[in-house]
Order: structure tokens, then sequence, then C-alpha cells
């Protein structure tokens, strides 16, 4: 498939916005009134700290709503506005927050459902709505809504729009893209949709993986078997693999995600010299800021002297994983947890979802005396949800 005409073409077809259709004071209110939190805000004007009792509450420097995430909920919200009677559909989760999503509900917004990771899109008639999330939509998704004469506003995160246009750029000078992410999310999804040939590689182990590889220590048939489900159609280790470029999911972890670019340059280095590096290996700039900076902001406050760290988000996204990553890796007790609800303030408990595992439950997580708690979350959080965290909290411990 063209991908760059598929996209010329949606795009000059008169039923495609990417700018959403209110004024950025328009939209700052509508957010402000959904979202925003006072309590968030004068935490953040006293250094990110709150004293309350025997309380005290570290929030991260860098934290909750990114700038693309805002803006996709601001745009999916003035599109219900701006089309009050039409069926609207949203191709996924708008974001990967279950009260922003039970919001877009209410307002009748839907989710084109899915069966086995496969979507249906027999109920979406000529004509309606359809809006594509932050993380983006699959090429093949675009051109069959752009046959249905649907109208698409494309809320794709511009950091998103970035590592598309690397993977096109490998594509159009013959490298094989490398994809740090998780090879069945939707962005990687997307991702993978805009490349020529591909290999996803979930962490650094998988990269040292294919690096040994190329590098002539591998088993055919085990790494085809590996990464099965991981790379593109027709995709040859023996050949596929001589010049690669690499891209990554926006939410991974950054300190990974460059390592690994670093791991395959010096493969490259190794195996063709310096004089040809160019001709194997692509550079690449495709870290999104918010993740980086919600990343290092975490880096410092574990550093911090907490007793408890929870880290709110939800649970299938990958931004929020990684902060949970963080906190585990430097030994705090952290609670991952996806809505306030989840803690009972009658019960002092917290059902919460440890890395790789499914919720628990731990009564009593509160204890007595001085505590200080260090909290963040991820880009899809909105204030409100935090501050409804530290509310219940402050109740526990009074
Ligand atoms: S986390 Fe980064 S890529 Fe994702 S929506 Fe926010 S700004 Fe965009």
């Amino acid at each position: 498939m063209d991908t760059q005409a598929v996209k010329h073409a949606i795009q000059h077809s008169g039923r495609y916005n990417r700018r959403g259709f209110e004024s950025p004071t328009q939209r700052a209110k509508a957010l402000g009134e959904s979202y925003q939190s006072n309590l968030i805000a004068s935490i953040r004007e006293n250094n990110f700290t709150y004293q309350e009792g025997r309380l005290k509450i570290q929030l991260a420097k860098s934290f909750g709503f990114c700038w693309g995430v805002e803006r996709a909920v601001a745009m999916a919200y003035e599109t219900r506005r701006h089309y009050p009677k039409e069926t609207i559909w949203m191709t996924n989760e708008i974001i990967h927050n279950p009260s922003v999503n039970n919001h877009l509900s209410r307002m009748n917004v839907k989710i084109i459902s899915a069966k086995n990771g496969i979507k249906d899109f027999s109920a979406v008639s000529h004509g309606d709505v359809v809006i594509l999330p932050a993380f983006g939509a699959t090429v093949q998704e675009m051109q069959l809504l752009h046959e249905k004469e649907c109208h698409i506003i494309d809320t794709t995160c511009p950091w998103v729009s970035k590592v598309w246009h690397t993977v096109e750029k490998h594509k159009k000078h013959t490298f094989t893209s490398i994809i740090h992410g998780k090879y069945k999310h939707e962005e990687t999804l997307a991702t993978r949709s805009f490349a020529g040939n591909y290999l996803v590689v979930f962490d650094l182990a998988e990269a040292e993986y294919v690096s040994n590889y190329i590098l002539g220590n591998g088993d055919r048939d085990h790494f085809l078997q590996k990464f099965s489900k991981a790379f593109s159609k027709g995709f040859d280790p023996d050949i596929h693999l001589e010049r690669v470029g690499v891209a990554n999911q926006t939410t991974m972890l950054k300190s990974e995600t460059e390592e690994i670019g670093k791991l395959f340059e010096n493969t490259m280095l190794k195996k063709y010299g310096p004089v040809h590096l160019n001709d194997h290996f692509l550079a690449f700039n495709t870290i999104c800021d918010a993740t980086e900076e919600r990343q290092d902001a975490m880096f410092s406050l574990v550093d911090e002297d907490l007793d408890m760290l929870v880290v709110i988000g939800g649970f299938n996204s990958s931004n929020t994983t990684h902060l949970q990553e963080i906190a585990v890796t430097n030994n705090i007790q952290s609670f991952h947890i996806d809505t306030p609800d989840r803690i009972s303030v009658e019960n002092n408990s917290i059902c919460h979802k440890p890395l790789e595992s499914d919720l628990i439950l731990k009564k009593d997580f509160i204890p007595d005396g001085e505590l200080t708690v260090g909290i963040t979350s991820g880009a899809s959080t909105p204030d409100k949800v935090v501050a409804d965290v530290i509310e219940k909290l402050i109740k526990i411990t009074n």
C-alpha cells in the first residue's frame, strides 16, 4: 500500500480535520471545568509538596496530562459539540484513562467494537464521524473510513506522527525499522502499518538477541519463532537486518530506547566498520518530550525519602507502567491504581496492580505514624483524579 498516497487522499478529501473546532481559550475552559483541580494547583505552587497532619505528599515535578493527551481529549469534546446529532465513533479509547473514556461514553461517543484484536467496522455508516485517538490508527483503518466517506477527526499526537515519518524514511531508503515497543499496542500497530520491513523488539534483552544474530551468533529458526508476531510479512533476518533504523513507541522507557539505539549502532559498526556505518544504520530521535519529562521526574522522586509511592494511570497505559517500573527497580513500595475508587478509606485498603500481575488487595496499607507518600501519574491522568487520591489519603491519616 502506498501509505503516503492514502494519507494525502484522506487529508485532501474535505472530510478530514486535525485541528479541532474551537479556539485555545474555549478549549482550556472546557478542559479546566472537567479535569483541573485547585488542590493540585496549590501543591504545584508549594514546590510540589503538601503536608496535613502526619501525612506529607511529595508530587513528582512532572506528571499527568501531557500536551498531546489534553489536545486529543479537547478535540473529542469539541467534536461532540460540533456534531451534536451525528453518530460519533472512536477507533479506540481516546486515551488510556477510564474516567475520560466514561465521560465520552456518556456523551454518546462510541468505541468501535473489537474481537480478538480485530475491529468490526460494520456498524460505522456512510458519513458518520470517526475520531482517531492520540496514539493514532493504522493506515488500513484510515483507508476504510475514507472509503465509507466518514468525517475523520484526527487527534494523533504530532510526536506519534513524527515516529511514522521516521519509519516512512526508513522505508524510502530501504532500511528495516527496528521498533522498540509492544507489538500489540495500538500505537505500535499504527506505526507498523506505515513501515516497510520492520521488527518490533520489546526490551533491551530482545534487542541484544537481534544484535547477536546480526553478528552471526543466532539460530534462524529460533529467531523466526521468537519474533513470529513481531515482524513484517516476508521478513528474512538474513536479508532484512543488513540495514536498520530504530524507531520507538513514544511511551517506552526513554533510557532503554536510547540503549537500544546505541546497541544497533555499535552492532553495525562492529560488522561493517566506521566507513560503511551510514549505509547500515540510521540514527533517530523520536522520544516524546512529555514521556521523557515524566520519567526524569520519577527518577528524582524515587531519590526522595519516601515511605511509599502511588502511581496513578490506566492499567493498559504504557507510560504509567514504565513509571511503576522505575519505582520497583528502586525498591520502593509502590501501588499502581487506575482510579481513586481503588482506595477504601473505611477499610484502609488499596486494590492495586503489581507489574505483570493481576490486581491484589492490600489491607492496612497506610501504617501509623509520620508518612511521606510520593505520587505520580501517567500522561492520560487528569489532575482531578490525582486530587481525589490525595483526599482519600488525607482522610485515612486523619
Ligand atoms: S505521551 Fe507524548 S506522544 Fe503520547 S500523547 Fe503525550 S505528548 Fe503525545
